[in-house]
């Protein structure tokens, strides 16, 4: 059951895993990694050599590129988005990915890992590709699906839509964008650089999601400066800022409100880092919730906590500062439902029914949607994301491929 794009997109998707192009979190530069540069030095090359215009790299290390109208009409200029890095989470470095050709249905082992399994059983939406061409990792690194399946999407949709000049649409703007995965992924420079009405990222799971909720997000940072003493003459003295960080970590809600006890549309506060000395400790947390309200309130709470801790204790300092980090693309999107309307349109015309859950995470999308370039979520067919076993169907891509085919004829109706 091979289709139009499948041969196309498989070499694009073994050609990109196999570049290392992880990001890093720790690292201060932008982009995060010189290594995400390879992948993007490589893209400039094949947009030239598609026939791409105005393709450049810029110095906050994204790519761009023009698909110039084939028609008269007034349509929108239309952006697709993917990102060039890959998860921190998850050995990234060699990847070797391989391709399961029609693939059996049943369990799927790994190379170079010989305890390792995929089985229907444990991932259900692969229970469904009995069929499909299959391409997974060898079983110690991540595949980087996430997002090079939605770069050779975009690629193959740009390569086609190139070289058959006939088929009617507006200018798209293509941008390739480095450090999604570290949440650095839009530049402020960018949604001028872009300069479309309204865009798409291609970096969803299974196929006929597009997502258009994505979670509001803070983050939060708490400092407590103890007082610091030689602990041979600290009696009635010194006070401890770890002691007042645990008091603080073990006050917060841990049976609800933690990602570990939540879902759906239910937000959470989460403890990621704990750092620190008897004189200074440094708590680091993330805020998430759907609604404004809801991550006011767990804003809020984090305060109260902090406030009752630091009221036990009025000789050390306890400083809580919540920042923003990005907001839920649906407020932007509810009050102008063209992009993800006409996304469905298309997804429709594949004789696929869209699926649309609210994304516990953000996009690339939530920061540009903010920035006012609307932009929801389009499915590429990743699977099991940021671990060895993630897996994307070949046919899958090749649906997002007729996707994104089918949002430019559309658009320039
Ligand atoms: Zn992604």
């Amino acid at each position: 059951m091979r289709t139009d794009f499948d041969q196309e997109l498989e070499d694009r998707l073994l050609r990109y895993t196999a570049i290392d192009s992880q990001s890093d979190e720790e690292s201060p530069t932008q982009p995060s990694t010189a290594i995400q540069l390879d992948m993007q030095r490589l893209l400039v090359e094949e947009l030239t050599a598609i026939g791409a215009a105005d393709v450049r790299l810029t110095d906050y290390g994204a790519v761009l590129a023009t698909i110039p109208a084939t028609t008269d009409a007034k349509a929108p200029v239309i952006g697709f988005l993917a990102h060039v890095d890959t998860a921190p989470q998850f050995n990234a470095t060699g990847v070797k990915p391989r391709v399961l050709k029609n693939y059996n249905g049943g369990a799927i082992t790994y190379p170079d890992a010989p305890g390792l399994t995929l089985t229907p059983e444990g991932s259900p939406y692969l229970a469904t590709k009995a069929g499909h061409d299959i391409i997974t990792a060898s079983g110690t690194t991540l595949l980087g699906a996430d997002d090079k399946a939605g770069v050779s999407v975009i690629m193959t949709a740009a390569r086609h839509l190139l070289a058959n000049p006939h088929i009617p649409h507006g200018a798209i703007r293509i941008a390739f964008t480095p450090d999604e995965e570290v949440g650095r992924g839009v530049d402020k420079r960018l949604p001028a650089d872009l300069g479309a009405s309204f865009a798409y990222t291609f970096d969803g799971g299974e196929v006929g999601e597009i997502e258009y909720e994505s979670f509001s997000a803070d983050g939060a940072t708490v400092t407590i400066t103890g007082v610091s003493i030689h602990p041979g003459m600290a009696k009635g003295k010194l006070v401890n800022a770890l002691h007042l960080a645990a008091k603080i970590v073990q006050t917060l809600p841990q049976a609800t409100m933690t990602p570990e006890t939540t879902k759906g549309t239910e937000g959470f506060l989460h403890v990621t880092d704990l750092k620190g000395s008897a004189a200074e400790a440094v708590i680091k947390l993330i805020l998430r919730d759907f609604e404004l309200e809801g991550l006011a309130a767990k804003g809020e709470l984090l305060q109260q906590v902090c406030a009752a801790v630091q009221a036990g204790e009025p000789r050390a300092e306890i400083t809580c500062e919540i920042k923003p980090q990005y907001r839920n693309m649906r407020y932007w999107l509810e009050k102008d439902m063209t992009p993800v309307d006409l996304a469905r349109a298309a997804c429709r015309d594949i004789g696929i029914e869209p699926v649309s859950v609210p994304i516990r995470g953000g996009t690339d999308g939530s920061r540009l949607t903010e920035m006012g370039v609307p932009c929801p979520n389009i499915f590429t067919g990743m699977q099991n994301i940021h671990g060895p076993l993630e897996w994307i169907s070949v046919q899958d891509m090749g649906a997002a491929v007729k996707m994104a085919l089918g949002i430019a004829e559309r658009a320039a109706r």
